[in-house]
């Protein structure tokens, strides 16, 4: 079947959003402490008030201050010095009430969230008054309802907290608890399969001999895609023969995964037989897209899943992760797909003589002036792994073929961008 062949950066994109139309995630229920980071599959409505009974805001003295205004003799001297006295009742902590409380003609000591007497309407506070033998002595009357957390004035019984398809922050967290809840709903964490190819390969903590080289991708990427919110499954990695690659294609067309994602064997090489497999036992939807680094990237569909198979030098599939394959996860998500962009001003100048779009691995910080500045982190080969651990950001670079002078205004992609909220 023909396939898309050396496409751009937007229609792969474009590629991609199509074939995730029709798909969606299981929702589930998980306690609402573990849902930092998730998307909400449905709309909250607050079950209760909050606060549920008008308390105080600070620590002070609950009054009733219509007592004042009557000027009742109870509160006297205030005709003489302008001040007022009250004697003191039995304070109120925040803690569960057991019985009514009333000021009545006195100042109740009460502490920030204590439950508001019956009768009071001000709360003053703790810094305005004196103490004396016989209770308080303050000279301004505060005015009513100062200081007083009304019933349900953070939260009103019915009224919706969390809209479907928002993700949920550690703010959230809190309301969500504030309110009683114990769990919410939420979109299943998409179920990604990941595995690397080549002969060369050999495990960290095993002996590497000549012409091998110690597998970086499987656990840079892992740890990438749990950041994404991803449930991921390391698969063992697969040597460079068609009966391999072909029975764990044929394994992963059977597997209930959202996303499949190999790396390494995806270009022209003699043993790069992933894009032929691919067509063989699912679908190649596009094979190659004019970007830098990253070039040789496959797309397509095995069984009910959707298949990346992703270039194998450590930049390259870890580039083509965060522009092709988080966009995915955000859709999977009910998230938008674009990527956050910032301008900074470039440090130095940067040379261009093709047409792809290039994703430079840099560093940006804030400089002098305040705006934020950019530079490029050494030598961009695709095989350079160190140039992405020196970097924060992305540097875009377009379609165009002109040179970037120092002092451009560029567009960054910060790597803090690369999680699911
Ligand atoms: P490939 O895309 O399979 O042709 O691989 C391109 C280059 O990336 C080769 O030099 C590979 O040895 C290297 N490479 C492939 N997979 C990995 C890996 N998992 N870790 C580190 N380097 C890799
Ligand atoms: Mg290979």
């Amino acid at each position: 079947m023909p396939f898309a062949q050396s496409i751009n950066h937007s229609q792969a994109l474009k590629m991609i959003q199509q074939a995730l139309a029709e798909k969606r995630l299981d929702v589930e229920h998980i306690p609402v402490v573990n849902a930092m980071g998730r998307v909400a599959a449905a709309d909250v409505l607050a079950p209760i008030d909050v606060p549920t009974m008008a308390c105080s805001r600070m620590d002070g003295y609950a009054i009733n201050t219509a007592l004042f205004r009557r000027g009742d003799r109870v509160v006297a001297n205030s005709e003489q010095s302008g001040t007022w006295r009250l004697s003191l009742g039995a304070a109120v902590h925040a803690q569960r009430q057991t019985a009514p409380v009333l000021c009545g003609e006195q100042a109740i000591p009460i502490m920030t969230g204590g439950v508001l007497p019956e009768d009071a309407d001000a709360i003053i506070l703790k810094e305005q008054v004196e103490l004396t033998e016989e209770g308080i002595r303050f000279d301004q009357l505060p005015s009513r309802g100062s200081h007083i957390r009304p019933r349900g004035s953070d939260l009103k019984a019915g009224q919706r907290v969390l809209k479907a398809n928002t993700p949920i922050q550690a703010g959230m967290v809190g309301v969500l608890s504030s309110l009683g809840l114990a769990e919410v709903a939420v979109y299943a964490a998409p179920k990604v399969a990941l595995m690397v190819t080549g002969d060369e390969l050999v495990q960290p903590g095993a002996d590497c001999g000549p012409g091998e080289i110690y597998d970086a991708n499987a656990p840079m990427l892992q740890n990438l895609l749990q950041t994404m919110g991803c449930q991921v499954a390391v698969l063992s990695p697969l040597g460079d023969t068609e009966e391999a690659v072909r029975q764990r294609l044929s394994e992963m067309a059977d597997a209930a995964c959202d996303l499949i994602i190999s790396v390494g064997g995806v270009s022209m090489g003699d043993k790069d037989l992933i894009p032929e497999m691919l067509a063989e036992l699912g679908t190649v939807l596009f094979h190659k897209v004019r970007v830098k680094p990253g070039f040789p990237l496959l797309f397509g569909r095995l069984g009910g899943g959707l298949f990346f198979g992703l270039p194998g030098n450590p930049v390259s599939c870890y580039t083509t992760l965060c522009q092709y394959i988080w966009p995915a996860i955000r859709l999977l998500n009910q998230q938008n797909m674009a990527v956050a962009q910032w301008r900074a001003v470039l440090t130095h100048e940067v040379k261009k003589s093709h047409l792809r779009r290039e994703f430079m691995r840099a560093h940006f910080d804030m400089g002098h002036d305040g705006l934020l500045q950019v530079s490029v982190c050494g030598d961009q080969q695709s095989s350079r792994i160190e140039s992405l651990a020196q970097a924060n950001c992305f540097l875009v670079l377009n379609e165009s073929d002109q040179d970037l002078s120092e002092g451009s205004s560029v567009l960054i992609q910060p790597f803090a961008a690369w999680r699911m909220v």
